[in-house]
């Protein structure tokens, strides 16, 4: 059997299935540059990112397309206010993006289009809207008509049946400009002074949903396998964008929709608007909390279509788990190789590496996954504990199963950056005085300082060319 994802179209678990044989085209919806991406958007990246790595291992070929929202009303508005271009505005944000993205061993998407640079594909799209009679100009703005799409509203259901019976009871200032208060902009009138495009529709710029069928259109081709976001934009962003997909090529525009649930935080959804939000910057800036542990938490504490909650706690959890993994790693990178082989390991190895799979292709379960690699981990250790040496053939299985595991996980390049880091000023600081005190054989003042060092994750040794730290 192949691998299971539930798709949100349907409400059902549905088999991965693809256009082109052996070759996945996912797309994804990025982050609107605006600011530096919180870690409650990184739980929807870092989802995806499990995704694409467990898709890589199930099919030949996998390409992504991440879009960078980089024209928006919000983002116009900043710009104007700061007196800059929309570029000059995006550029640091999009920086920062890509920084926190390495930051977390999140494999780069293949394309990342940028919304401003594909205004052309945009206009080509919304020309055959007009030619199918399924957009209209008002006042200079572009409009869906959303009557020409009665199959609209399928994937989100209820949302936008309310949409249409007006429960929302929200009036935009557009709404008097629309055949029908349903209806959503594809291209937005602007006056002269404004930021925007001078085009054959005239002044303006796009809306927000013709970017990413635009864009995965030109990129991907009428029809994808997999698109993705978080379950904030199943209503109305993905609905729009089958809506306009669909209307303009007469093809169904995607196979399966997967959503990731959002990272709350004392109950809340995070979010920019609300204030209750960090960024993966600020967390590792203020605090000790390791790059490897916040991935760990969003990638494998809580399955991906289940609320996950950001705390002290859940980090703590995740840290460990991080701790428990690396401590074997160590432990089997250094195993002598002079021993003889062990059953008890390999069939180990064997029963987790079939759970592993097992859990990933049922709906990308990666804590279930992570919890039958614990219980093998548990119960190799006590085996080691009994062996000197194993032969090297278990170690190299030892070794590729961790190496498997981590494929997905992606936690032990982190670590690795994370032990060859230069010490922060603090830890420098400790270190010399230690230095100090033994210079002046104060030993209390010099273990006492070990100690502290030690709860700061930093093991110091003495040796004859003077004091050595490590990670712990
Ligand atoms: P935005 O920059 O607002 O367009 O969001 C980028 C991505 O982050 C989208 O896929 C959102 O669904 C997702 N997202 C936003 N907030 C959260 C959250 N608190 N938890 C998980 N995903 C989120
Ligand atoms: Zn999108």
């Amino acid at each position: 059997m192949g691998m299971r994802l539930f798709d949100t179209m349907t409400r059902s678990l549905r088999e991965v299935e693809t256009n082109e044989p052996g070759h996945v085209k996912i797309y994804t919806c990025g982050p609107t540059v605006y600011a530096r991406a919180h870690i409650g958007n990184f739980r929807t990246f870092v989802f995806e990112d499990v995704l694409r790595r467990w898709l890589e291992r199930r099919f030949d070929k996998v390409t992504h397309v991440m879009n960078l929202t980089d024209v928006d009303d919000r983002l116009i508005k900043n710009a104007t206010e700061h007196g800059v271009t929309l570029d000059e505005e995006t550029a640091p944000w999009i920086a920062g993006f890509f920084e926190d993205v390495d930051a977390l061993g999140i494999r780069r998407a293949h394309h990342y289009p940028q919304a401003t640079q594909y205004i052309d594909q945009m206009l080509d799209l919304i020309d055959k809207l007009e030619e199918k009679g399924a957009a209209y100009r008002s006042e200079g703005s572009v409009y869906f008509r959303l009557s020409a799409f009665p199959q609209y509203g399928r994937l989100s259901g209820a949302h936008a049946r309310e949409l249409s019976t007006g429960a929302s009871g929200r009036i935009d200032a557009d709404d008097y400009d629309k055949e029908d208060v349903r209806d959503f902009a594809l291209w937005k009138n602007v006056g002269p002074e404004e930021i925007g495009w001078d085009t054959r529709l005239g002044r303006g710029h796009p809306g927000w949903h013709i970017e990413c069928s635009a864009m995965s259109m030109t990129l991907l081709g009428e029809q994808i396998d997999i698109h993705c976001g978080g379950v904030d934009n199943i209503f109305p962003h993905h609905e729009n964008e089958i809506a306009q997909s669909e209307a303009a090529t007469g093809k169904p525009f995607v196979k399966l929709w997967a959503h990731s649930e959002h990272l709350r935080i004392g109950g809340d959804k995070m979010a920019k608007r609300l204030g209750n939000y960090f960024t993966l910057h600020e967390i590792l800036e203020k605090t000790d909390v390791r790059p490897s542990a916040v991935r760990y938490l969003l990638a494998a504490t809580v399955k991906y279509n289940k609320v996950l909650n950001y705390s002290d706690d859940s980090l703590h959890m995740a840290t460990e788990n991080v701790d428990k993994l690396v401590a074997f790693n160590d432990r089997i990178t250094a195993l002598a190789t002079t021993g003889a082989a062990s059953e008890e390991i390999s069939d180990g190895i064997a029963a987790a590496s079939t759970a592993f799979a097992e859990a990933l292709d049922d709906d990308l379960n990666l804590p279930e996954a992570m919890g039958a690699v614990f219980t093998a981990l548990r119960d190799i250790n006590r085996v080691l504990d009994t062996l000197d040496a194993v032969d090297a053939a278990t170690q190299l299985q030892l070794q590729g199963f961790i190496a498997t595991v981590d494929d997905v996980l992606g936690i032990l390049d982190l670590v690795k950056r994370e032990r060859s880091a230069p010490l922060a000023e603090d830890d420098e600081r400790l270190l010399g005085e230690r230095q100090a005190a033994r210079d002046a054989r104060d030993f209390a003042t010099s273990d006492r300082l070990r100690d502290e060092l030690a709860s700061r994750g930093i093991a110091v040794e003495d040796t004859a060319q003077g004091q050595r730290w490590k990670r712990a």
